[in-house]
């Protein structure tokens, strides 16, 4: 199996182009952001705990999400890999996500990086608020908090991975979203190569 990590600040476009990606290598998708807002939506224990970190910006505990992941990789069949969006985005989950995968004797194929500057973080997330309308995209004040904690908590994996040989870097701009598509889908061919 083939074990892709989506990564990328808030706005980078990993959500915008995961269904290209995955649909040409057969991957399944999988989004924390998105089973964390389903486990909201539907009123779960899990939900009500995550809601206000979510609202606030910040991240959910490490094992929560780590469960999450551990259950889609015991229950998803019938694909020839994952690709992870989202997962994962602390140092602590990907020494953890190193284990989990070591555990069934697999390890992670390669990082997919999209890259963009902040001042576009912030110009993407309010075009995708008016959108999408999600809670965590409306406030200012949470858009922050999310940008910091992408560069406390975040980036530094960008290191933990290039030291293993794994990281790969797009940019995501400029161009619209096709042009964007088209460099990040270039740059994962050249992975496979
Ligand atoms: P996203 O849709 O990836 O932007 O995620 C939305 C929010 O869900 C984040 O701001 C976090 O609060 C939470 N979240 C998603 N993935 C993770 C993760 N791997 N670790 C901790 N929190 C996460």
């Amino acid at each position: 199996m083939k074990y892709y990590i989506l990564f990328g600040p808030p706005g980078a476009g990993k959500g915008t182009h995961a269904g290209a990606i995955s649909e040409k290598y057969n991957l399944k998708h999988i989004s924390t952001g998105e089973l964390l807002r389903a486990e909201i939506a539907a009123g779960t224990e899990l939900g009500k705990q995550a809601q206000a970190l979510i609202a606030a910006g910040s991240l959910v505990p490490d094992e929560v999400v780590e469960g999450m992941i551990e259950s889609a990789f015991d229950t998803i069949k019938g694909y020839d890999g994952f690709l992870l969006d989202g997962f994962p985005r602390t140092l602590g989950q990907a020494r953890d996500l190193d284990k989990i995968l070591g555990k069934r004797g697999e390890a992670v194929t390669a990082v997919i990086s999209i890259m963009i500057p902040d001042d576009l973080i912030r110009e993407r997330i309010a075009h995708r608020a008016a959108i999408e309308g999600r809670a965590d995209d409306a406030s200012e004040a949470t858009i922050t908090n999310r940008i910091n904690t992408y560069h406390a908590q975040t980036e530094p994996l960008i290191a933990y991975y290039k030291e293993a040989g794994k990281y790969h870097e797009v940019a995501g701009y400029p161009g619209n979203i096709e042009e964007n598509r088209a460099r990040v889908l270039k740059m994962v061919e050249g992975i496979q190569a």
